[in-house]
């Protein structure tokens, strides 16, 4: 997993989890594709439930789209439905709602480009219900109509647990947008790619190229030897998170008054792996992706 920041290309603005009238969602196909081109997006994912909503007759309004779809089978412990995204659908999917959790994500994989599993929070997974599949590639570290519905959008300490027993996953923030509440234009990743194509942001996201945010932007992460600059738009806290006992860092420690911009933290080398958040005046949040020393 490599630093995005240190990657060639440009940042690209994207959510990977919507839903139109094809299953439960409020708005047409059209009409999501429209609405999220003129918030500024570069990229969207029609992620309809059960099913891979066609694409190919809507006016993409200059966005890359890509096909997709949220599946769910499966008990968790505490009994919910496993929910998970695969995004760069190859055709239409069918799955069979008896699956296990495993097979689902298997079949997403081999259907589509990647697989990752959507609001741990919301479905009450906790990392036991995670930690023996295998296959996907993250997170929702926030869904947006989970933070509106119940209060129960962000996912971070269930990332966290997963991290800290080996598991290399990325946090993503979606929108899940269904156009009935205030969840649509809130939770994004921003991709670092060469360019705005098909194959280059499918790559760049599987290379985990990319941070998410409700919000704030991070425009630089730099590592210098323990020496790890952080640049953002003026946050109230930055915090380096290690999900290892009792390690990480926060701004507080550098005797600089908020807001911060710029901050430069000292990392001991057992601050493995480590991920930033940046929390914004309002309560909104960026979160990289891990960073893993000496990878
Ligand atoms: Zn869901
Ligand atoms: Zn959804």
């Amino acid at each position: 997993m490599t630093n995005p920041f240190a990657a060639e290309g440009d940042w690209f603005k994207g959510n990977l989890h919507t839903h139109t009238t094809e299953s439960d969602g409020r708005v047409s196909p059209q009409e999501a594709v429209t609405g999220y081109a003129a918030h500024g997006y570069d990229f969207l994912s029609i992620t309809d439930h059960r099913k891979v909503t066609d694409i190919s007759k809507l006016d993409n309004k200059g966005m890359l789209l890509i096909p997709g779809i949220e599946m769910s089978a499966d008990q968790s412990e505490l009994g919910a439905s496993y929910h998970v995204v695969a995004i760069g659908a190859k055709g239409p999917m069918e799955y069979d709602t008896e699956w296990d959790c495993q097979k689902l994500i298997d079949y997403g994989n081999e259907n589509a480009e990647c697989v990752f599993i959507a609001h741990p929070s919301w479905s009450s997974l906790t990392f036991a219900d995670m930690i023996g599949l295998d296959g996907y590639i993250g997170v929702e570290v926030y869904n947006t109509g989970c933070h509106f519905e119940v209060g129960r959008g962000e996912s971070a300490t269930q990332w966290d647990d997963l991290l800290a027993r080996g598991k290399k996953l990325f946090g993503f923030a979606v929108d899940d947008a269904h156009f009935r509440i205030l969840d649509s234009w809130v939770g994004y990743i921003m991709v670092k790619a060469p360019e705005c194509t098909y194959d280059a942001i499918i790559a760049a996201i599987k290379a985990g190229h990319f941070y998410a945010s409700n919000g704030p932007q991070i425009h630089n992460l730099e590592l210098d030897g323990n020496r790890l600059l952080v640049e953002c738009s003026p946050c109230w806290e930055l915090r380096v998170i290690c999900p290892m006992p009792g390690r990480g860092n926060t701004a507080y420690h550098i005797g600089q008054r908020p807001p911060y911009t710029s901050v430069e933290f000292e990392l001991s080398e057992n601050t493995v792996p480590f991920r930033i958040e940046c929390l914004d005046e309002t309560g909104n949040k960026a979160w990289s992706n891990p960073i893993w020393f000496g990878e």
